[in-house]
């Protein structure tokens, strides 16, 4: 507890009659924080099975408006949770490092299943990313295949402790050039991150200087005898 969050915690603080029962005292960041943990509206999209647990933890039974996430919003651009929650393809992750930059800051994003904190059953595939984390910053991790409904929740759980242990004075989207959007990757044969660009050029004159080298010695030998 830091020394002024334990001076306003002292009962021994005088406060004058006619204010008590009509004062609240607290910290910026506790509002700040408070505001924001109980009013996340997730994003309504899902990637593969993983979504139908998903939607089974919005539905009554489980019911996650009991964190103040009722409202799943059908636009990136209203909502600040994003649950990853299924197979990441090559095909969508374009989709979904753009739909991750329409959203508006603070934003969170949720890893949920093995599939979208490392590539899941399907690591290594020809079609599929080891990870969401590769493309866009994650704040929770969910394992499973799928997680259950009970691990969806204790991961979104997660989420709002790590919002309590924010301040207003460190968060980064206030800072200026914290809030770039994420160049969103290219599609073709393969998918190709744009922020790899730099080594993906060196990579490839490295590999046509060894193959001029190697074609070099083939060229330049001498002629054999003729008969
Ligand atoms: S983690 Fe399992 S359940 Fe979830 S999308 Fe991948 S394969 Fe499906």
């Amino acid at each position: 507890m830091s020394s002024i969050a334990k001076e306003l915690a002292n009962p021994d603080v005088p406060v004058s009659a006619e204010l008590q029962n009509n004062v609240f005292i607290t910290t910026i960041d506790k509002i700040y924080n408070w505001s924001r943990r109980n009013s996340m509206w997730p994003m309504m999209f899902g990637l593969a099975c993983c979504a139908i647990e998903m939607i089974c933890t919005a539905a009554s039974r489980f019911d996650f408006s009991r964190f103040g996430m009722e409202v799943m919003r059908p636009s990136a651009r209203q909502a600040d949770m994003m649950i990853v929650s299924g197979t990441v393809t090559k095909k969508m992750v374009p989709q979904i490092v753009r739909l991750y930059n329409q959203m508006p800051e603070p934003k969170y994003v949720v890893a949920m299943g093995a599939c979208a904190s490392g590539g899941g059953p399907f690591k290594e595939g020809y079609n599929v990313v080891s990870g969401i984390d590769k493309f866009i910053p994650v704040d929770v991790y969910i394992p499973g295949c799928p997680p259950t409904p009970q691990a969806l929740l204790n991961g979104l759980i997660t989420l709002q402790k790590k919002i309590d242990g924010q301040s207003i004075t460190q968060v980064p989207w206030y800072r200026a050039g914290k809030s770039e959007p994420i160049p969103v990757p290219i599609l073709g044969p393969d998918l190709i991150d744009p922020r790899h660009a730099p080594l993906l050029r060196q990579r490839a004159a490295e590999a046509a200087a060894a193959q001029m080298n190697a074609a070099q010695p083939a060229e330049a030998a001498p002629a054999g005898p003729t008969a």
